[in-house]
């Protein structure tokens, strides 16, 4: 079956018996992403998510030991 990404408009032939296929048919709301847009999304929450973690985990870091945060930045810009 043809289905369009609804980022990007791309259209895509899936396999009718997939089981993304079945899910689409079976609840038309459901909305299709194309392998390229999938993984930027997939790639930006990834990123952003340890973003998060990583300045939660210096944070925490920076608590336990203040005024040794020096030696936390070796080989960073
Ligand atoms: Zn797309």
């Amino acid at each position: 079956m043809r289905v369009t990404c609804f980022l990007c408009d791309r259209v895509d032939e899936i396999d009718d018996n997939s089981l993304l296929a079945k899910r689409i048919r079976n609840r038309p709301l459901t909305t299709y992403l194309c392998p390229a847009c999938h993984d930027r999304i997939a790639q930006k929450t990834l990123a952003r998510r340890q973003q998060k973690e990583a300045r939660g985990v210096v944070q925490a870091e920076n608590e336990r030991d203040a005024g040794d945060s020096a030696s936390h930045t070796n080989g960073r810009p």
